[in-house]
């Protein structure tokens, strides 16, 4: 009798414990104002503005640009006039390039670029990007982007031949224009600046974001994230395969890297927001022998992933059969709304706790016993608390966690720190998480 009362007495207290730092931590994990954004996402403004885009025939970077219903350079004004008309919230503006001739073998004369950037200030100059590329190319019969065409068929050398790019990039880009809508219409208070950028010159070889990327490291604009979104419309793969309730999301590695944790962060955030739409994480750069503007920001340094559709047709890539029929707007609508909750909760969240000393080495050490794990932060403005990831060094994404309070230290006991990775990330009082800052060595230089 004496032992089950005890026992009852023990159960009683684990469950006060647990539920008083459930209601800590889990009570605010999801932001009521963020939902409503993501619920306003329209499905039918952005099949109305990819028929636009697909109907002005063509948007290659090398098309004629002075017709004004027809080619590159009425699409762009297209895009730049309807961000505008959007929301007054919202700084257009163009963002212009002269490349030379043979900057790629694609880029045949010389060529004006200009991307569309739309920016939301908010209260802190920390940027986080959103992009797709506006522009588009007809290969002729060696178009089908994905299948190994070396050696067969003629390469379309005609640079105002038919190229609708609804899907490549199409759905991307009207994607960058409805997240522009509704996060200027949400009337929330943002700390980091949104920036939505329609990119021209991908199929040149991510010739317009290298070119944006280099211009604002160059002005040392600080910047968290950027979200690429390249084909990221269709449901149903050249195979049949019909999948439209996950989305690849590709990101460089090697592990932990910022981009890995990035990416990390927008499967748990679109967990918690948007359930029934999994993020499928990819660890490599993009798919096998393909390329993509987040890529480009890669190589400036910045932390940046790519959004794929799960099932890819290659039939309708880089030709005229790139049309609006193989994009589903239920699908494209999911994918937006996953893009939308990580925006929102990293340009809500606190900055994520540095977790090197001055001399760049993990604060991590094994005492007191010597077989514990001991992690130490440095506290990040505005957090409420902090939460501990931890994980088998093997395992690619984190295993377990628990939400700590507001310290800058924590003893996780007989956890050897030979044998797992540890992270921590930094939490507000509405419960907007950072992505997770891990404990690893930098990479050694072979
Ligand atoms: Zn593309």
């Amino acid at each position: 009798m004496r032992v089950a009362l005890r026992f009852v007495r023990i159960v009683l207290l684990g469950f006060a414990v647990t539920s008083s730092v459930y209601a800590q931590s889990a009570a605010a994990d999801v932001d009521a104002r963020i939902s409503k954004v993501i619920d306003s996402i329209s499905e039918s403004r952005m099949e109305q503005m990819l028929r636009t885009l697909a109907g002005f025939g063509t948007r290659n970077t090398m098309s004629d640009p002075t017709s004004p219903t027809r080619g590159v350079g009425a699409a762009r004004q297209w895009i730049f006039d309807e961000l505008r008309r959007t929301n007054p919230k919202l700084q257009v503006s163009f963002d212009t390039y002269q490349i030379p001739k043979g900057r790629s073998d694609r880029i045949t004369r010389d060529v004006e670029l200009r991307n569309v950037v739309a920016i939301l200030p908010g209260r802190s100059p920390r940027r986080i990007y959103v992009s797709g590329h506006y522009d588009t190319v007809n290969l002729g019969n060696q178009g089908q982007a994905g299948l190994n065409t070396t050696g067969g068929g003629e390469r379309n050398q005609n640079d105002n031949a038919d190229a609708p790019g609804a899907n490549d990039d199409g759905s991307g880009t009207v994607l960058v224009m409805e997240l522009a809508r509704v996060f200027a219409e949400s009337g929330i208070d943002f700390d980091a600046t949104l920036v939505f950028t329609a990119v021209a010159g991908e199929e040149q070889g991510l010739v317009g974001a290298r070119e944006e990327a280099r211009r604002v490291k160059a002005a040392n604009v600080p910047v968290q994230a950027i979200f690429n979104n390249d084909i990221v419309g269709g449901s149903v793969g050249g195979d049949g395969t019909v999948d439209g309730a996950t989305i690849r999301l590709y990101s460089e590695g090697p592990e932990d890297s910022p981009s890995r944790s990035l990416a990390m962060f927008v499967r748990r955030t679109a967990a918690r927001y948007v359930p029934s739409h999994r993020v499928r994480l990819m660890a490599r750069r993009d798919r096998f022998g393909r390329g993509g503007d987040h890529t480009a920001w890669n190589l400036e340094g910045f932390a940046a992933v790519g959004f794929r559709e799960s099932r890819e047709n290659y039939s309708k890539q880089h030709n005229a059969n790139d049309t609006i029929d193989g994009v589903s707007f239920a699908y494209l609508a999911q994918n937006a709304r996953v893009n939308a909750a990580a925006m929102a909760v990293l340009a809500l969240a606190p900055p994520p706790p540095t977790v090197n000393n001055e001399r760049g080495q993990p604060m991590l050490d094994r005492r007191p016993s010597g077989y514990d794990a001991h992690l130490r932060w440095n506290a990040s403005n505005g957090a409420a608390g902090y939460r501990v990831f931890w994980r088998e060094a093997w395992a690619p994404d984190w295993e377990h966690e628990t939400y700590v309070g507001n310290v800058t230290e924590y003893m996780l006991p007989h956890a050897n720190v030979d044998d797992w990775v540890f992270g921590v990330a930094a939490v507000d009082a509405g419960g907007h998480e950072s992505t997770v800052s891990a404990y690893v060595a930098a990479p050694p230089n072979y």
